[in-house]
């Protein structure tokens, strides 16, 4: 009987309990914020990884709780349309392409298929200290009580905690160079369709939502990493989106308090392998954080945990699974986060839009549409 110990509760921890329990194996999530709460505000699923979640069994609730969509329409800063981008199917034809959703919405679903799966997990607690003898790793929590594991997942995120100690030569995330504004609206009148603004340094996104909420993010490149001061936070907002016209005027109107503005630095990590030593095997953004130019990185952390699952249902020992884990997607999520990371660096260049954007943009999600 195999018992597994899962570091963090967003997407990564969450699938890889629901994955390990589809395989017969047993885990427990320790997640150390009191409050389990995802952050952000809206989130995307592509095509491919929706196909990760039909494995998963959630993909049936997921769009049950998101807006499908089909085409994103390309504008300029005035909102006038210049193209349609098609958005890639990977699964059924009558399948979205595409599915917005808040955030909420994703970690409410994976939430609940985590109960089904009867897997426990305690809040507020994380591991303090961890030794790996032979088969098995013994962990002290930082509430005091302790466990034995055959191995442990770590899917803390970007600062993982673990990372720094487990795998002390990985780099450590790096600022990209640009920000994003984020921020929940009501979906004005007219606007059905997600909707992109080329605005100079400065994009941005309407995403329509279900029951005709909208995400709103910004990405900007004409500020540092530093979050402004908050009494200065919503003029600095209304200062970038004031250049759009379109849509974007009668969202910004809805924006009236720095609390309903998010602010946050875009940073980059791809840890080549090994993604595991002492019986603590990395997956999602601890190992490879994007910045979202692709909305790809909780569709490769669901991904990483698939084949987390299908490994460990052929009962390999540890080493073995962890290192054909880190062999099936250490390539995949390289092509994201570098992909990614490019389009940032083209964003933040004069002369932008960069006319081989769109072009890396498609061979990506062509090679992304290849089965995991
Ligand atoms: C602005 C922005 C927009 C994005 N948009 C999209 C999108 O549209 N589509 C998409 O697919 N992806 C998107 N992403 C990426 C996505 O948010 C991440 O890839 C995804 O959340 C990674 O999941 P994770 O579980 O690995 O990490 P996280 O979501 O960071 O979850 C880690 C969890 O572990 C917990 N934790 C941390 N440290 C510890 C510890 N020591 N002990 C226990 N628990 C711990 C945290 O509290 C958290 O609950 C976006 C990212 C950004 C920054």
């Amino acid at each position: 009987m195999t018992k597994v110990l899962i570091v963090g509760g967003g997407p990564a921890g969450m699938a890889s309990a629901i994955a390990l329990a589809q395989a017969e194996v047993d885990s427990e999530i320790v997640e150390v914020s009191e409050d389990w709460r995802p952050g952000g505000i809206g989130i995307a699923l592509q095509s491919a990884p929706l196909r990760a979640t039909k494995q998963l069994g959630i993909f049936d609730d997921l769009l049950r709780v998101g807006r499908p969509h089909h085409v994103i329409d390309m504008c300029g800063a005035d909102g006038t349309r210049f193209a349609e981008l098609p958005q890639v199917n990977v699964n059924d034809a009558d399948d979205p392409p595409f599915l917005g959703m808040a955030r909420e919405s994703l970690h409410e679903v994976m939430a609940a298929a985590v109960a089904r799966a009867r897997v426990a997990v305690r809040l507020g607690v994380t591991v303090a200290e961890l030794a790996a003898t032979g088969d098995h790793v013994d962990v002290t929590f930082t509430d005091g009580t302790s466990g034995r594991y055959d191995y442990v997942v770590a899917a803390e995120g970007a600062n993982s905690a673990l990372r720094s100690r487990i795998l002390p030569g990985a780099p450590a995330p790096s600022f990209a160079g640009q920000v994003i504004w984020r921020a929940a609206a009501s979906a004005p009148a007219g606007l059905e369709r997600y909707t992109m603004m080329l605005g100079g340094p400065i994009r941005l996104g309407l995403v329509p939502l279900p029951d005709g909420r909208l995400y709103l993010w910004m990405l900007d490149s004409t500020i540092g990493p530093e979050r402004p001061p908050r009494e200065e936070l919503l003029a600095l907002f209304h200062d970038r989106i004031s250049r759009f016209g379109g849509h974007a005027p009668a969202v910004a109107a809805q924006l009236t308090d720095a609390a309903q503005v998010d602010f946050r630095a875009l940073h980059s990590l791809v840890v080549p392998p090994p993604w595991h030593a002492e019986r603590v095997l990395f997956v999602g953004d601890a190992v490879h954080t994007t910045t979202p130019h692709i909305a790809f990185g909780a569709g490769l952390a669901i991904e990483d945990a698939v084949v987390l699952g299908e490994l460990a249902a052929s009962a390999l020992p540890f080493d073995d699974l962890a290192a054909a884990l880190t062999a099936r997607r250490y390539e995949r999520t390289r092509l994201v986060v570098e992909t990614s990371l490019q389009l940032s660096r083209w964003e933040q260049e004069p002369g932008r839009p960069n006319p081989a954007a769109g072009r890396l943009i498609g061979e990506t999600m062509a090679a992304l549409a290849a089965p995991i």
